[in-house]
């Protein structure tokens, strides 16, 4: 927030500025001043920087400049949005009355401005500010007041671009889970909570994005009568049953709409709830592990939504980002779902139909919210007019189908569109269309009588204008006469200033001809002919104007009227888009449909990681091997199973024990997953700590943030959770971190009884496996060749006997003297098992030296001979591969 400004001897629109800017501490103030907007003081010094304007200054106050820098009109959003990204909020700030109005108050008097709108990250609605494939979330989060441990939260959040509003309970230990998984771009948050020492961490995660509001904002006692007004009904019992903290939440959702859209009212779905539970749990840090909608440097390339997204309009995008950052967990929806694929599967020639009409699908939802908030135009109508027609077209596809469950609400809902409705835009708007309805131009000919006559007497005019001109050059033998129009004088005949003098000359012609201006060169005249055809044509495209501005009304009110079953059917269009696109993707990836069921199986065959695979198809490099995985409960037993992975770095742990939790994620948003077969049993909550991500902004080091996610796993998972691991004490010594990883083995097989891959570099844990009866060892296996390691990304039983470190370090290209170092050390550590073996170390083998360094440098191909013969085992070999082994070894000799 900036300083507070003191008006004191300020000029009248300084001081108007003032009044309005301390009103607004929090936004910068956009001050609307003919056809820009004008910044002043530190919001224009703010601003220039971010916007890279100049800076200029106005007139001085108390004795000094003022700094100011100005936006125009016509470019404002595309500076709103840079702003917006960049953080701040922006107050418009606009003339509420007519220029004429303020001079009858007096010659000083100012135009009365008002803040029109607040544009906060959370509430935009313009096409230039949103991305199309993104949902813009704005959530308030309430906290139950008196709750015996302050423990219990609602969230409402709502989208004012679509309209979407959803609420849900939540609980402290749910909270931070619940928030990412809508993402929002915007959280207000009383202030009193804001600042709840307890939340302090998950404030601080939220950044820039929590927002502290007044704590009047949040009132329950005063929750059900506001959203009852906002809805305009008696009460809100009709809505469904809410609880006080949800209402409260709800309430305050649309509090801040109101306070930010000044008197607009965007068309808000009633609130819907959600049922705690009915998604998957997936806390933050597992959320942004998985890089489901961005991938840790935060870009959308690279992400599992990037890798599975065939959807071709921007409302099926964020619909199926949705369902990616909420999977179910009841069986028979996800069931419903995985019929859509299975029946479209069947009926490719619908599929590639219903995609092809979609493509040309409007953003019915976006374009009814800017027109619901008066901020819409002739464009926002015609998308109205083409969804609808597609609406109607998908709907014709479908019909007489037997159609799976989720297909069929969609045709239902599709047949219950307006058609009245798309009959009246249909005959009101012309094809090509202006952006702005301003000076209209958007109105089909045929559709209103007195519209066509006033724009045929309009056109008409001009015409005979053209005439006049004529009649006047050849009555007064003046060839150069023009009759030209500007906005001051409206019409007026135009003549050079010696015609202009003999014009009046004459005494009859000076009745006719009356004087308007001298100008250096020219005289301009008007006639009373002329003067009564000017204010036809004025009239006739004002009264054109005026017609067209009430159809659009007319019009816009009618959707707005609409609003309900248009949201349904730009619903019912994304849901189509999902299923298409989620058929499209099972196709051309080649994916299998999951049994999902309420066993505890967790048994993929062939599985494969969705994006490093689709890298690997891009460079057409060797195929993604794919890798079973069963974590089902073995014979005899109820729990899931523990696999602990061994295996060298680059190997490929990371990728398999993503790829595992990504397939249960797709499975449950009921999407095909990339293995030839998968059964997996629900999982509710899903946790992965995988690799390092450094919170060191917070002052935590690697490894306490490993030991704090850990914790919240060991501390919440179910038995119905799916646990992955990486690496667990990488970040401490190895005795420490190879006790805790032992530790957690153990506690994760015999507290938590989940389901869980643990992949570790301590070779030792492997032993565990002789005391836990649900524990498997497994490793990924490589292949020595030449002395180096070959990859095979391969899964199998067992332990890894090495961990080829070395090997990798010299793929790495380690100087050839250090990885040679490296060989020696590791084989001594490998002889001298017993104590002291760092003592020993240091007396058996002399220091690292240059001698030696030369001494490698100089015979070299001793030690290579050396290796490509160790690397031959004669009993493996075919009489051609002894052969080849042979001239190898020569080829280093
Ligand atoms: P680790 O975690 O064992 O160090 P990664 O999972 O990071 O290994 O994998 C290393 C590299 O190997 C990856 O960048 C990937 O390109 C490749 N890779 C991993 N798994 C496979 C696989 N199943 N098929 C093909 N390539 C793989």
């Amino acid at each position: 927030p900036s300083t507070v400004l003191d008006k004191t001897g300020a000029t009248p629109m300084i001081e108007q500025f003032i009044e309005i800017k301390n009103a607004n501490p929090d936004s910068l103030l956009f001050y609307r001043m003919g056809d820009f907007y004008e910044l002043f003081f530190d919001d224009a010094e703010i601003a220039s920087r971010a916007l890279g304007i100049t800076l200029t200054k106005r007139g001085k106050h108390q004795g000094e400049d003022i700094p100011m820098c100005g936006v125009p009109m016509h470019a404002a959003d595309d500076y709103l949005q840079k702003l917006i990204a960049l953080g701040h909020r922006v107050a418009v700030c606009e003339q509420v009355e007519d220029p004429a109005e303020a001079k009858k108050r007096g010659a000083k008097s100012v135009v009365r401005r008002d803040v029109v709108r607040l544009v906060t990250p959370g509430t935009l609605t313009e096409d230039k500010l949103l991305e199309p494939s993104q949902s813009n979330f704005l959530m308030a989060l309430a906290r139950l007041k008196g709750s015996s441990d302050d423990d219990l939260f609602a969230l409402a959040w709502i989208d004012i671009s679509t309209g979407v509003f959803r609420v849900c309970e939540s609980n402290g230990d749910q909270l931070s889970s619940d928030i990412f998984r809508v993402d929002p771009r915007e959280l207000i948050v009383a202030d009193t909570v804001f600042h709840d020492p307890k939340l302090r961490g998950l404030m601080d995660m939220l950044g820039r994005v929590a927002v502290p509001q007044p704590a009047i904002l949040f009132d329950s006692s005063a929750a059900a009568g506001r959203i009852a007004r906002f809805y305009d009904v008696s009460t809100v019992d009709s809505f469904g049953a809410f609880s006080r903290v949800e209402l409260a939440a709800i309430s305050a959702a649309i509090a801040y709409v109101e306070k930010t859209q000044i008197g607009e009212r965007p068309p808000l779905a009633r609130p819907e709830r959600e049922h705690i539970g009915s998604t998957m749990f997936i806390d933050p840090a597992t959320r942004a592990n998985l890089e489901l909608l961005r991938t840790l440097s935060g870009k959308r390339e690279g992400s599992l939504f990037k890798a599975i997204d065939c959807t071709v309009t921007g409302p099926g995008a964020r619909l199926l980002a949705e369902r990616l950052m909420a999977p179910l967990t009841k069986t028979e929806e996800i069931t419903q779902r995985l019929d859509t694929i299975d029946f479209l599967l069947h009926e490719p020639d619908l599929c590639e139909a219903l995609r092809a009409l979609l493509k040309s699908a409007p953003d019915i939802a976006r374009a009814l919210s800017r027109l619901a908030l008066n901020r819409g135009g002739p464009r926002d109508l015609a998308a109205l007019r083409e969804g609808l027609m597609v609406s109607t077209s998908v709907q014709s596809r479908l019909d007489g189908r037997n159609l799976p469950a989720e297909l069929d609400r969609v045709r239902e809902t599709l047949s219950r569109l307006p058609a009245d409705f798309l009959s009246h835009l249909q005959s009101a708007l012309d094809e090509d269309l202006p952006l702005l309805k301003r000076d209209g131009g958007f109105c089909a000919k045929g559709y209103l009588t007195e519209l066509d006559e006033m724009r045929a007497l309009r056109d008409e005019s001009r015409r005979v204008i053209a005439e006049m001109e004529r009649a006047l050059v050849e009555e007064t033998s003046i060839r150069a006469l023009k009759i030209r129009h500007n906005n001051m004088l409206g019409y007026y005949i135009e003549v050079n200033a010696t015609h202009g003098e003999a014009l009046i000359g004459s005494p009859e012609m000076k009745a006719r001809f009356i004087h308007r201006q001298t100008m250096v060169n020219a005289m301009r005249f008007t006639t009373p002919e002329l003067a009564d055809l000017e204010s036809k044509i004025a009239n006739a495209a004002g009264r054109a104007l005026t017609l067209e501005l009430e159809i659009f009304e007319k019009l816009q009110m009618e959707a707005v009227s609409h609003a309900d079953a248009l949201r349904s059917a730009a619903n019912a269009l994304a849901v189509a888009d999902v299923s298409v696109a989620l058929a499209h993707l099972a196709v051309s990836q080649n994916y299998c449909r999951p049994t999902v069921d309420d066993s505890m199986a967790f048994a993929i065959e062939g599985g494969r990681h969705p994006v490093v695979e689709q890298a690997l198809q891009r460079q057409a490099e060797t195929p993604f091997v794919a890798n079973d995985c069963d974590l089902s409960p073995p014979a005899g037993t109820t729990n899931g199973a523990i696999w602990l992975l061994t295996g060298p770095n680059m190997g490929g742990k990371s990728t398999f024990l993503r790829q595992n939790a990504l397939i249960a994620i797709l499975a449950q948003m009921g999407s095909y997953v990339p293995a030839r077969s998968a059964q997996i049993g629900i999982v509710d909550r899903l946790f992965s700590r995988v690799g390092a991500s450094d919170d060191l902004a917070r002052g935590r080091s690697t490894f306490m943030v490993e030991m704090v996610e850990t914790a919240a796993i060991l501390n919440q998972a179910s038995e119905r959770a799916l646990v992955i691991l990486d690496e667990i004490g990488r970040g401490t010594s190895t005795f420490d971190g190879l006790s805790i990883a032992w530790a957690t083995v153990e506690f994760l097989h015999e507290q938590n009884r989940c389901r869980s891959l643990f992949a570790t570099h301590f070779h030792e844990m492997t032993a565990l496996s002789q005391k836990l009866a649900r524990l498997d060892n497994v490793t990924m296996r490589v292949k020595e060749w030449n002395g180096e390691v070959i990859f095979l990304h391969e899964i199998a039983k067992g332990a890894a006997d090495r961990s080829y470190g070395v090997q990798v370090a010299r793929l790495a290209g380690l100087p050839d003297a250090v990885v040679e170092r490296a060989r020696a050390v590791l084989h001594q550590l490998e002889e001298g098992e017993d104590s002291g073996k760092a003592d020993k170390l240091v007396d058996d083998l002399p220091l690292f030296s240059v001698a030696e360094t030369k001494r490698q440098q100089t015979v070299p191909q001793a030690d290579e001979l050396r290796v490509v013969l160790s690397s031959v085992n004669p009993d493996d070999l075919s009489p051609r591969e002894a052969l080849d082994a042979l001239y190898r070894l020569k080829a280093v000799a």
